[in-house]
């Protein structure tokens, strides 16, 4: 019998595919793209942790792991939590460890969401939030933060969005795409917030160890905050582990055994060679994730420094590895400008209008790539700015 229908459910079936890919499959046709696209290290994962998942390998663990991860895992991840961010978790009831800050954010929102409850979801944001949630059930909506705030959420604006269906505010800080960091004042107006509406908060902190100008503060150390916080982290960035697929979360044990539930059904548990390549990353990996970041700081400078000398307005981002210009003087729109610019000088660039609401008149450029190509792609655009704007 022939196939007469569609099997993809309806809710699948309307996702968008996610804009960045456009620009990377065109790019990958082309020959000497200089990308500032990828959100992810140009570092290799530092060879004490390679060889640790390696060691792991050759002393036989090749079995699952307790759902929630590795107890000596977990166990060091509430001592860096506790030392670094001074939010403290009991590793056995609290942690979990998943596969990548994705899988995180999944199982976090899953775990709230009741059909028709609303999430809030601060834009220009990470490209999964929204489908996450939609995917749930629930209702993303979106708030979009705008440049002359240098994208910071205002508590206002959240106050307008909170309706009785409300159930949390996913929130990223340090903020992919804008590189935005939330100070403890900024933090503080929020927590009230979400305090004085008995909501719960999913903060997405992937980017914490890359906070240059002052330590990260995690809203989940603010008083009353803990309770309330779904905290997401991991090892791919501050400790160039993408590929490792290996994040974690953080929450009150209540909602932590809610996100089990789910883990243990959808996931089981995270790979065990990639848990003991974590491992060796907190116990010893600190001091190059400090000299990564270092690195980080100064093509963030250079960068910025740059984009204003071309003459296009870029805020000083406190964290992550992007930059956020704004391509508004050009008079292009940000898909016409990275589209163009990538034909015509090879560069590639993320049009800020895949980020959501805000987004539109930015580009995302990502810095996390060799000084060389920087300087290279700070070149190319500069005379694409010359030639289009005469
Ligand atoms: N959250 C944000 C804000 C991100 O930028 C990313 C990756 N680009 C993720 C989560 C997913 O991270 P992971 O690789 O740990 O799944």
């Amino acid at each position: 019998m022939t196939i007469t229908k569609s099997y993809v459910a309806k809710s699948v079936e309307q996702m968008r595919p996610s804009g960045i890919r456009k620009f990377f499959d065109l790019a990958a046709t082309m020959d000497g793209v200089v990308s500032l696209g990828v959100g992810e290290p140009d570092f290799v994962t530092s060879w004490s942790v390679r060889e640790a998942a390696i060691n792991s390998l050759e002393r036989g663990f090749t079995s699952y792991t307790a759902n929630a991860g590795l107890i000596e895992l977990r166990q060091e991840i509430a001592r860096y939590m506790s030392d670094r961010f001074h939010v403290h978790y009991s590793p056995k009831e609290e942690i979990i460890v998943t596969v990548g800050a994705s899988q995180a954010l999944d199982i976090a929102i899953r775990a709230i969401t009741d059909p028709g409850d609303e999430i809030i979801v601060v834009e220009p944001c990470f490209v999964s939030y929204a489908p996450l949630v939609e995917l749930a059930g629930g209702r993303a909506v979106t708030i979009g933060t705008t440049g002359d705030t240098g994208f910071k959420l205002q508590p206002e604006q959240l106050e307008a969005a909170i309706t009785d269906k409300t159930k949390a505010i996913l929130l990223c800080y340090p903020n992919n795409p804008t590189g935005t960091q939330l100070d403890r004042d900024d933090l503080e107006a929020i927590a009230e917030m979400v305090k004085k509406y008995d909501l719960l908060v999913i903060a997405d902190e992937i980017y914490a160890e890359l906070a240059y100008d002052q330590a990260h503060t995690s809203i989940a150390s603010l008083e009353g905050m803990r309770g309330r916080t779904i905290l997401i982290n991991g090892f791919s960035k501050g400790f160039a582990m993408t590929g490792w697929r290996l994040g974690f979360t953080c929450a009150p044990e209540e909602i932590s055994s809610a996100m089990l539930k789910i883990h243990q059904y959808a996931m089981m548990c995270a790979s065990t060679p990639a848990q003991y390549a974590a491992l060796e990353a907190l116990q010893h990996g600190m001091g190059d994730v400090e000299s990564m970041k270092k690195d980080y700081r100064q093509r963030r400078n250079y960068m910025v420094q740059s984009f204003k000398e071309i003459g296009l307005d870029c805020h000083l981002p406190g964290g992550a590895f992007y930059v956020f210009p704004s391509i508004q003087s050009t008079g292009l729109t940000s898909e016409q400008f990275a589209e163009k610019l990538l034909l015509e000088e090879k560069v590639a660039v993320v049009p800020g209008s895949v980020f959501g609401a805000g987004g539109e008149g930015y580009i995302r450029c990502s810095y996390a790539s060799s000084m060389s190509q920087l300087q290279e792609a700070v070149k190319r655009i500069s005379r694409f700015i010359e030639n289009n704007t005469k």
